[in-house]
């Protein structure tokens, strides 16, 4: 279907494409910071943005923190106009699923983390408690909760054998939902080293259920879609920035938006062009349209 040209753009090219869109799409990780560490000139580039009467969004698969500590986040990082509205996470979609399209009548049995956790009470979608003082059990008598009517997996750096069990034990009742916040198989760290992602967790869970999760984060529309639902976006005035072929540059293609990669993150301009001259059409999808080098190359192409 696309024939995405993988272009390196620089100064009036980035200008021309940015005059074409009325949104843009960044996701946090590699595009906005890695990790604690700003990416140079992003506060100055989502400001400029701003000024320049687009509506700006941040649209990340980690589901580690609720909205309100991503504001804090970018604050401390130098961001002075990030508004709680702009930011979609995969936890804050997951909660906004389970409300608003599953309308789920039941608890939620969740592997995952405090993000995860805060996004559905404050979503008012009921979670099993997890009696943390009380022995776990074996595998043959931990306890299950009757009215438990889905799972949702996200990154838990507490996952271990007793949640993949009661997970699995849940997903035999094939009325009980199966989501995951994100597929992302693992994440840099500094020092070179990397993490399990929630996409490890939920394979694991997958295996011993014999299900198939439905995914809320990218590169599933649904962000998308919750997105354009409160804000009326069209994917043709909007533009995807990414780090990630394999989630963000699929995303977009997923939702009919133009993608840019940028290079300050987890994949490389070979791996793209590999895509591209791959014979596999399959593959097309995580060519970017476009590619910089960093987003703070936006800021050149308002001052020529
Ligand atoms: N999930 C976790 C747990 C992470 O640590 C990260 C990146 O740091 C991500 C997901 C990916 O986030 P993003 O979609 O903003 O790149
Ligand atoms: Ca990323």
């Amino acid at each position: 279907v696309s024939n995405r040209g993988c272009h390196k753009i620089r100064g009036s090219q980035i200008r021309e494409l940015l005059d074409s869109k009325l949104n843009v799409l960044f996701d946090c990780d590699g595009v906005i910071w890695n990790g604690e560490t700003v990416v140079a000139g992003a506060p100055e580039v989502v400001t400029l943005l701003k000024q320049q009467g687009k509506k700006v969004f941040f649209i990340t698969n980690n589901c580690t923190r609720p909205r309100a500590s991503y504001v804090s986040k970018f604050i401390r990082l130098g961001f002075t106009d990030v508004a709680e509205e702009e930011i979609f996470s995969s936890a804050y979609c997951s909660a906004a699923y389970l409300r608003d399209v599953a309308k789920l009548q039941g608890k939620v049995y969740v592997i995952g983390c405090q993000g995860v956790v805060k996004e559905l009470r404050e979503a008012g979608v009921p979670i099993v408690e997890e009696d943390t003082d009380a022995p776990t059990g074996t595998i043959y008598d931990y306890p299950l909760d009757p009215d438990v009517k889905a799972v949702l997996v996200g990154y838990d750096e507490k996952f271990d054998f007793i949640k993949l069990a009661k997970a699995c034990c849940y997903l035999q009742n094939t009325e009980c939902l199966f989501l995951a916040t994100d597929p992302d198989p693992w994440h840099p760290l500094r020092g070179g080293r990397i993490t399990p992602g929630s996409g490890s967790l939920t394979a694991a869970v997958e295996t011993a259920s014999s299900r198939k999760a439905t995914v809320i984060g990218k590169p599933s529309c649904f962000m998308f879609e919750c997105i354009a639902s409160q804000f009326n976006l069209d994917p043709s005035q909007s533009l995807m920035v990414g780090d990630r072929l394999e989630t963000d540059i699929l995303f977009g293609a997923n939702c009919g938006l133009d993608t840019m990669l940028t290079l300050t993150g987890v994949s490389t301009l070979e791996e793209a062009r590999g895509y591209k001259d791959s014979d596999d059409p399959e593959r097309k999808d995580f060519v970017p349209d476009y590619v910089v080098e960093t987003i703070a190359d936006f800021i050149e192409a308002y001052e020529e």
